[in-house]
């Protein structure tokens, strides 16, 4: 930031007290000073907001699991924590943008967990996976209210649950 704060524009400066707390979206380029010695504490947590972000670092790393193994690892992580976090509120249009995420990274998981050998990496990626399959398959199980799938938005269901776990839960 010293070599590069007086190329910088179009930012904006905001004067901040310790007894608040300030929550910036994923990705935001931020710098901190102080007028005195201080304490920081930063955390990331993951919201609704950001699963399609997610979903779509998740997506590309599928693609190139055999080199990015680690980074992976630490996103589903993070994307699990999310996915249960937005299925805890059960706000609708919350669960809706869960599963839209969910949908959209499916297709590169089936295809990885059909391409890797056992010891290339699918045992790995399968425990990975597990938990984040848990959430969903907990959430399923909980007799949901929703009506209509993202994959069928035209159809009403009588059973989402039912149709979730067939259509979208993977077997491991
Ligand atoms: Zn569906």
């Amino acid at each position: 930031m010293s070599s590069s704060g007086n190329k910088l524009s179009g930012g904006i400066l905001i004067g901040h007290k310790s007894e608040k707390v300030l929550f910036l979206p994923p990705g935001t380029l931020h710098a901190v000073w102080t007028k005195k010695g201080a304490f920081f504490l930063g955390g990331e947590i993951s919201l609704v907001e950001g699963l399609e972000v997610m979903a779509r670092f998740i997506r590309s790393q599928l693609m190139v699991v055999e080199t990015s193994k680690e980074m992976l690892k630490q996103d589903i992580e993070k994307y699990a924590e999310a996915i249960g976090e937005t299925l805890r509120l059960r706000r609708d249009v919350s669960t809706i943008l869960a599963i839209q995420s969910w949908l959209n990274i499916l297709p590169n998981l089936n295809e990885t967990l059909e391409r890797l050998k056992p010891e290339d990496g699918r045992r790995e990626l399968c425990k990975w996976i597990g938990p984040l399959v848990s959430e969903w398959q907990k959430w399923a199980g909980s007799n949901p209210h929703i009506k209509c799938c993202p994959c069928k938005p035209t159809k009403a269901l009588d059973s989402f649950g039912i149709h979730f776990k067939r259509s979208h839960i993977p077997a491991l």
